[in-house]
């Protein structure tokens, strides 16, 4: 057989896969696993926008699109975050992308070549450092801390930076910590971008889960200054529900698009034409399904983390946004005669039948990542395992 692609050597297939496989193995075997492990919503997507593609689909939207996506959804977009953000975003400057995924990729392949460096905060999302690889480009891991709950700042990037630096990812609320990066530290890590001539990859994807009367603090604020170096990346997976339609989106000027544009144009071509036609309805339609998820969140945070911060051996911050706990579980190692967080999981799923993502999936030991994303009831079954199981 011949060898695979050399790009491939160094990308890591997703950590949370042993973890993951035993649990889904354990679960069709019939053994009642609480899975933890999933980033998306348990909900069902509104029945306004399942009407909308079905509309679609009755009205034969099934020809190619512009690679950019459907122009009613771009206008609808680029006026949303005039709206919410007061940037001057031209339809022609938003991409929409299947899912959030595919638009940080295509910007990972557009903005950086062999050899640039990318600052990257940790604990990351598991596919930056991936993406930034496949395009040929060096993750440089920028490490937060839980006493500095977890916010990436500025200032710790500046001793990071070679001529090879070339951008900058964050993202917030941050999957996985939930950290919520203020206002005025968006704006440190704007100067910075500024002053050393960076891209800067701002992934918002949950941006409407935000908690204790928080309102989103977005990069796209900075977007007049940081015009032709932002790429604003979101999606309508988690906020509506729609992980399966696969459908996302970016902003970013014109010359930036085009080259994300060339990307897509060679890639998916473009997200399909009956989704981009249900998140049209996402985007203009009712918005009170997603208050009512989001306040359930919130009911669900607060059950998840306060059963958590209750077991000895567990610290736990609370999350601002997103929708997981990032509890620091190190305390547990020799209860458990494991020496790192992958251990935990393992252990957790044996003892306790509870599935969680190691903290090394998001480059950093000491943590398991628990969703609550999952029904109050389950929540609080997997806290009483948890307890019973860790004595
Ligand atoms: N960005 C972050 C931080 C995420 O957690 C996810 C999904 O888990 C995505 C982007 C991609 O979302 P999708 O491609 O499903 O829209």
């Amino acid at each position: 057989m011949p060898g695979f692609a050399r790009r491939l050597d160094n990308v890591l297939p997703s950590a949370t896969i042993a973890v993951k496989e035993e649990a889904d193995r354990l679960k069709r075997e019939g053994v009642d696993v609480i899975d933890f492990g999933p980033g998306e919503p348990d909900f069902n997507t509104p029945e306004n926008i399942k009407e909308a593609a079905r509309a679609a689909v009755a009205r034969n939207l099934s020809h190619y699109l512009p690679t950019l996506g459907l122009p009613e959804l771009r206008e609808a977009i680029a006026a949303d975050y005039r709206r919410k953000h007061g940037t001057d975003y031209a339809p022609s400057e938003v991409l929409v992308s299947c899912g959030g995924k595919n638009a940080l990729f295509a910007a990972a392949m557009a903005l950086f070549d062999h050899g640039d460096e990318v600052i990257i905060p940790a604990p990351f999302w598991v596919s930056f450092p991936e993406q930034v690889r496949l395009a040929g480009g060096v993750p440089v891991i920028l490490e937060t801390t839980e006493e500095a709950g977890f916010i990436p700042r500025a200032k710790d990037a500046e001793k990071l930076i070679t001529p090879a630096t070339r951008g900058i990812i964050l993202c917030s609320p941050s999957n996985p910590t939930g950290a919520v990066i203020p206002d005025d530290e968006l704006s440190r890590w704007a100067d910075l971008a500024l002053e050393r001539d960076l891209y800067v990859i701002f992934d918002e994807c949950y941006e409407r889960f935000l908690y204790d009367g928080r309102s989103h603090a977005s990069m796209a604020v900075h977007a007049a200054r940081l015009r032709d170096r932002l790429v604003l990346a979101s999606t309508f997976s988690k906020s509506y529900a729609m992980t399966g339609y696969r459908i996302g989106f970016a902003l970013a000027d014109r010359r930036v698009v085009s080259a994300m544009a060339t990307v897509q144009s060679h890639d998916a071509t473009h997200a399909s034409s009956i989704v981009q036609a249900a998140a049209l309805e996402a985007v203009k339609g009712p918005q009170d399904d997603l208050t009512r998820m989001v306040s359930e969140y919130a009911r669900r945070r607060a059950i998840m983390v306060n059963g958590l911060r209750s077991i000895p051996g567990i610290t736990c911050l609370m999350p601002g946004g997103a929708f997981y706990a990032f509890p620091g579980v190190a305390g547990l190692y020799e209860r458990l005669g494991v020496s790192d967080s992958f251990g935990v999981a393992k252990a957790l799923l044996e003892k306790a039948r509870i599935a969680v993502v190691p903290g090394e999936a998001f480059g950093i030991n000491g943590y398991v990542r628990f969703s609550y994303a999952l029904a109050t009831e389950r929540i609080e079954t997997g806290i009483a395992r948890l307890r019973e199981a860790l004595g």
